[in-house]
């Protein structure tokens, strides 16, 4: 039977955590607070940002939210940035990305305070955590990481397969993985679209992370018997049965969990897990810039 990895279970007793670290600090004059930042008309934009708003909420942290329009010039997304820097009460800032193309994504992330870069994307950030040093892990690899941890999966010495290289899943999973430290130690091959013969890399891996963004993409003749298998993707797909749209992983559920040893689900999966890493990565920034020591 294979082992289904309950993101939603694991996420509700790490915000628990939060929301109890979230009390220590508040016992000591310190109220962490997330402003989030949007530039953007998407609907996934908009209901990402105002579920990290009312996740904040829920952990007792302060949600700030500014939005702009997305005709608005980058100068003033940068003033907005600036304005976030210099606000003691505002400890983690997230702009919520894509940014419209006259704005350069770039320099987005390089303007907010790499302390208060609550989703690990500063050039800083990238840098300490490929050097083994992470201030914050960006928040699906972290997430992905607690969640193989909660599931006594062994990372060490495992053989694990990451199809996709963005700069946002990809890349810091992997690094993450390789790391001289707990959750790491596997020996790791990065695919993307320019592999050649995809499937004879992950039918030998003993850990699969599918973050490329494909529906369904990758089904049980591609996995090896007992394998872990993480479904990062989020793809909006017509339902079956004609009604609408569903959400799919970039994992062909039903054919990948007769072969899997364990497996995320789509919804209820990664998602959660990245919420509540947002969290956790804003409560270590408050902790950080206040100098309020809590165990994270
Ligand atoms: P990107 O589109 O930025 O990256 C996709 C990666 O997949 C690229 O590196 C691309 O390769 C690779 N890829 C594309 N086609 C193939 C192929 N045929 N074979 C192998 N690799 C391929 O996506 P993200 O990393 O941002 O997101 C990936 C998925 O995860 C999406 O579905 C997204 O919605 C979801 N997501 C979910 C989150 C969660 O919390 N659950 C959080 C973030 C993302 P190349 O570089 O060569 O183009």
């Amino acid at each position: 039977m294979t082992e289904v990895i309950d993101g939603n279970a694991v996420a509700t007793e790490l915000r628990e955590e939060i929301a109890d670290r979230v009390e220590t600090l508040s016992a000591a004059g310190v109220e962490p607070g997330l402003a989030t930042v949007l530039m953007s008309e998407d609907a996934a934009s908009e209901t990402y940002v105002s579920m990290k708003q009312r996740d904040c909420e829920e952990v007792g942290m302060d949600g700030i939210h500014v939005e702009l329009d997305p005709e608005a010039s980058a100068e003033e997304l940068y003033g907005t940035i600036d304005d976030l820097n210099d606000d003691e009460d505002v400890h983690g800032i997230l702009v919520q990305l894509p940014v419209p193309d006259h704005v350069d994504e770039r320099e987005v992330l390089r303007r907010i305070r790499p302390e208060k870069d609550v989703d690990g994307f500063h050039p800083e950030n990238v840098g300490r955590l490929v050097a083994g040093n992470a201030r914050f892990k960006p928040c699906t690899p972290h997430g992905i990481q607690r969640l193989l941890a909660a599931h006594d999966v062994e990372t060490e010495g495992a053989d694990a397969v990451v199809v996709g290289r963005s700069d946002i899943v990809g890349k810091p999973m992997a690094n993450l993985l390789i790391q001289k430290a707990p959750g790491g130690n596997a020996t790791v091959t990065v695919c993307h679209s320019r592999t050649d013969d995809l499937e004879a890399r992950t039918r030998e891996a003993d850990i699969v992370i599918a973050a490329a963004g494909i529906p369904e993409f990758i089904d049980g003749s591609m996995l090896k018997a007992g394998a872990t298998v993480i479904d990062v993707g989020i793809n909006r797909v017509e339902s079956e049965d004609g009604s609408g749209t569903e959400l799919v992983g970039d994992v062909a559920y039903e054919s990948a969990a007769e072969v899997a040893g364990a497996i995320t689900p789509v919804p209820g999966g990664v998602g959660p897990m990245t919420r509540a890493m947002l969290l956790y990565n804003t409560l270590k920034a408050a902790s950080l810039q206040t100098g309020v020591e809590i165990d994270l």
